[in-house]
C-alpha cells in the first residue's frame, strides 16, 4: 500500500503539532505505524491522501451515525453557514434540538448545551455537587469521561492505550475527591459507599463501556447503581456521550431501563460538528445558572451550526428500520469475527449492542479494565494494520470501540468480515 503522501505529511505535523496530531490515539502509539491523512470520507468510506480507500468503523471516534458527508446533512449546515455559523444570543434550533433530546430521552427535561463531551461530564460533576453540597465522586477503572483533572485516575480510551498511570499536571488536589471503583462489581461500588456515602455526590459511569474496548454491563450492575444512589441520596449520571443514539435510539438508559439523574450528550447530537449536552430532571437543571448559581458558560455553546446539523441527523435516524439496520449488521460483525477467531483458534471476544462492537483478543470474556488489560495488545496492532491494508479502517487501539452507520451495508460486512479471514489466517500461521 502506497502512503507516501501521508509520510510526509506527518513529518511535517510532529515538527508543529505534539505527536503530530491534536487528540492522542489518531497517532497510532497503540498499535505503531504512519498514520493516515484524510483527503476526504464519503458514506461509510474514508479515503487518504495517497488515495487509498477504507471502509471506516471509526466515524469520527462515534458521531458519524449517518456516515460521512451525508447529503442532507451537509445541505442543511451549507444553508445555515450562509445564515451565520455563531451568534452568541439564543437561536430556535437549540430549542427544536433540545425538544428533540426530550422526546427521545424522557429521564431528560431540560437541557444546556456545550461543545464537548468533556465540558458535559465536567458540568454535571459540578452540578451534581452543587445540587447535594457533597465533594466525592466515583467513577470506574477504564472509563473515560473526557480530559477533565478529575477524571484522569485510571481512566480508558488514550490514557489507556498510552499506558500512563494518571497524567502529570492533574494535581493531588484535583484527583483527591475521585473515588475509583470496579466496572461491574457492585460490591467495590457499595464498599466505597459504606466508608464515605454522606460525602459522596455522584456516581459517574459509562453505561456501556467503550473506552477499555465494548464492555456490556453485567445484568443487575446499573439497577445496583440506581439503587445505592437513591439510598445515600447521591446522583446517577450516565456518560451517554458515546452511547447516546447509539446502543438504541433511546441510549443505554432505555435498553436497561434505568432512569440516571443527569444524563451526558455528545458525539451524534452534534452531526459531526462539535455539540455536547447535559441535562436531566427540571428540579436539577434549575440549578444551572442563570436560573440557579451553578456557574457554566460557553462562547460556541448550542451555536445554530451544530444545531441544525444535529437536528438533521435526528431526521434521518429516526426513520424507521434504522436501528434495526444498524444493529443487524453490527451484530453480524462481531459474530463473524467470534466465527472466524474459533475457525483458525486464535481467541477473539466480540460483542455489539446497536451501532456499536468490539473485540478482544484474548481467552475470557472482557468484564472490566483488568480483564481488558489481559487482551493480546500485539496481536491487535497486527490484525489492525492487516485490516488497513485490505480497506478496512479500525480504531488505531485495542481499548477502543467501532461504530457501523446508516451508510454500512450487508456488501461493507462481506468485505469487512473477508478482509478478517485474510488477516487473521496471516496471523495464525
Ligand atoms: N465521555 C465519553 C463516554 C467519551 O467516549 C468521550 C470521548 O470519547 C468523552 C466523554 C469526551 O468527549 P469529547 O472528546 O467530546 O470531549
Amino acid at each position: 500500500m502506497n502512503i507516501q503522501k501521508s509520510e510526509a505529511l506527518f513529518a511535517e505535523a510532529q515538527q508543529i503539532m505534539p505527536g503530530g496530531v491534536n487528540s492522542p490515539v489518531r497517532a497510532f502509539r497503540g498499535v505503531g505505524g504512519i498514520p493516515r491523512f484524510i483527503k476526504y470520507g464519503y458514506g461509510p468510506y474514508l479515503v487518504d491522501v495517497d488515495d487509498n480507500h477504507y471502509i471506516d468503523y471509526v466515524l469520527s471516534w462515534g458521531p458519524l451515525i449517518a456516515g460521512h458527508a451525508h447529503p442532507y446533512i451537509v445541505e442543511t449546515i451549507a444553508l445555515q453557514a450562509q445564515r451565520g455559523t455563531s451568534y452568541g444570543a439564543p437561536c430556535e434550533w437549540e430549542s427544536h434540538l433540545a425538544q428533540q433530546i426530550t422526546r427521545v430521552m424522557p429521564s431528560i427535561e431540560m437541557v444546556r448545551f456545550v461543545s464537548s463531551g468533556t465540558e458535559a461530564t465536567m458540568s454535571a460533576v459540578r452540578l451534581a455537587r452543587a445540587y447535594t453540597g457533597r465533594t466525592k465522586i466515583v467513577k470506574f477503572s477504564g472509563c473515560y469521561h473526557g480530559h477533565a483533572d478529575e477524571f484522569l485516575a485510571q481512566a480508558g480510551s488514550g490514557v489507556a492505550t498510552l499506558g500512563l498511570p494518571d497524567s502529570p499536571g492533574v494535581t493531588p488536589g484535583a484527583l483527591a475527591d475521585t473515588l475509583v471503583a470496579n466496572y461491574n462489581d457492585i460490591q467495590s461500588v457499595a464498599t466505597l459507599f459504606q466508608q464515605f456515602g454522606d460525602q459522596i455526590a455522584a456516581i459517574i459511569v459509562e453505561p456501556v463501556a467503550g473506552n477499555m474496548g465494548f464492555v456490556l454491563p453485567h445484568n443487575g450492575f446499573l439497577q445496583g447503581l440506581r439503587d445505592i444512589t437513591t439510598k445515600y441520596g447521591s446522583i446517577l449520571i450516565f456518560d451517554e456521550v458515546m452511547t447516546g443514539f447509539r446502543v438504541a435510539y433511546g441510549g443505554a438508559q432505555s435498553v436497561y431501563n434505568i432512569k440516571p439523574d443527569l444524563t451526558c450528550l455528545g458525539k451524534v447530537i452534534g452531526g459531526g460538528l462539535p455539540a455536547a449536552a447535559y441535562g436531566g430532571s427540571a428540579k436539577i437543571m434549575q440549578h444551572v445558572a442563570p436560573v440557579g448559581s451553578m456557574y457554566q458558560a460557553g462562547t460556541l455553546s448550542g451555536n445554530p451550526l451544530a444545531m441544525v446539523a444535529g437536528l438533521a441527523t435526528f431526521y434521518l435516524i429516526e426513520k424507521p428500520g434504522v436501528y434495526e439496520q444498524m444493529e443487524m449488521l453490527a451484530a453480524q460483525l462481531a459474530a463473524g469475527m467470534r466465527e472466524i477467531g474459533a475457525e483458525l483458534g486464535i481467541p477473539v471476544q466480540a460483542t455489539s449492542l446497536g451501532s456499536m462492537w468490539g473485540m478482544f483478543f484474548c481467552e475470557n470474556t472482557v468484564t472490566d479494565y483488568t480483564s481488558a488489560k489481559l487482551a493480546d495488545t500485539q496481536r491487535y496492532a497486527q490484525f489492525f494494520h492487516g485490516m488497513l491494508e485490505q480497506g478496512v479502517y479500525l480504531a488505531p487501539s485495542q481499548f477502543e470501540t467501532a461504530f457501523v452507520s446508516t451508510e454500512h451495508t450487508l456488501k461493507t460486512n462481506t468485505q469487512t468480515l473477508e478482509a478478517a479471514r485474510t488477516v487473521l489466517r496471516q496471523i495464525s500461521l
